[in-house]
């Protein structure tokens, strides 16, 4: 898959994707990252690439010029139009589903705003969807692209060593993921519970399905109204429920 990021401060995502799972997929092949300043667009002698908003107003606005002129760009070096996603506070809150689906094509371009954002009238022309990471606002779409490319990344086929790295991870099936523990077995009086040194693997899922269950219950109901539960996993949180207001009670 091939990301291009559009932005005025490449050199951010050289230190990010070149370490560790990102880092490694990319010297396998698995994932190309171009990243393309805008600034190098620019028509205008200062290469200046942002100006005072029409309208009056505190900041500055990124022009449409060297953006859209970028797009083509990158379109031309692609060989097709990729799918352009703008990175903006007012876009559709990036979800694992969202990414699941970006992961399908084979190539994505990422539009990263700053200061007080980009004129509206290049999103009209050239941007397909806008992602938003979150309902509060940062300084760049840098840190919010990198937040993309780094969870679409994953869902592609070899990133990850096996496909049970994500698929049994919070969100992929629309609950938590279970608790994790490593060695050692005993930390500061703590100990790892015990059906997790058992070795048997039946007993374990379940137990993991069960705390699954229960930690998305307790942190993040809302999850449950939307996520696919087997008559087995309603009886189960039936039964949290029911302990929990038998131990109300109790406090009563
Ligand atoms: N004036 C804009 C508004 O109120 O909607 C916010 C501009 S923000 C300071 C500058 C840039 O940061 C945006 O153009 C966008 O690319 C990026 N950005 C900020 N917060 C973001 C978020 N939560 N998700 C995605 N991108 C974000």
């Amino acid at each position: 898959m091939r990301f291009d990021i559009m932005t005025l401060f490449p050199d951010m995502f050289d230190r990010v994707f070149d370490q560790s799972i990102i880092g490694r997929a990319k010297e396998k092949g698995l994932l190309e990252l171009h990243c393309h300043q805008i600034r190098e667009y620019t028509k205008n002698k200062q290469m200046q690439v942002d100006d005072y908003p029409y309208g009056g107003g505190m900041g500055m606005v990124m022009f449409p010029q060297p953006i859209a002129d970028c797009f083509r760009a990158v379109c031309e070096q692609v060989g097709e139009r990729p799918h352009l996603i703008y990175m903006s506070p007012q876009g559709k809150t990036l979800t694992q589903q969202r990414a699941i689906e970006l992961a399908q094509m084979p190539n994505l371009c990422i539009l990263c705003g700053h200061y007080e954002g980009v004129d509206e009238r290049v999103l009209e022309a050239i941007v397909d969807e806008q992602i938003s990471i979150g309902d509060y606002v940062l300084t760049g779409g840098e840190i919010p692209a990198m937040a993309l490319v780094d969870c679409v990344s994953r869902m592609i086929p070899g990133v990850l060593a096996d496909e049970v790295c994500f698929t049994e991870e919070s969100h992929f099936a629309g609950l938590l993921e279970y608790p994790q523990y490593t060695r050692p077995a005993e930390w500061e009086g703590r100990a790892v519970p015990e059906i997790l040194l058992s070795g048997h693997h039946g007993n374990i899922a379940k137990w993991r399905h069960q705390q699954s269950l229960e930690r998305t219950y307790r942190l993040r109901p809302e999850m449950l109204e939307t996520a696919p539960l087997t008559d087995a996993d309603r009886a189960y949180l039936e039964s949290l429920k029911a302990e929990e207001e038998s131990n109300d009670d109790t406090a009563i």
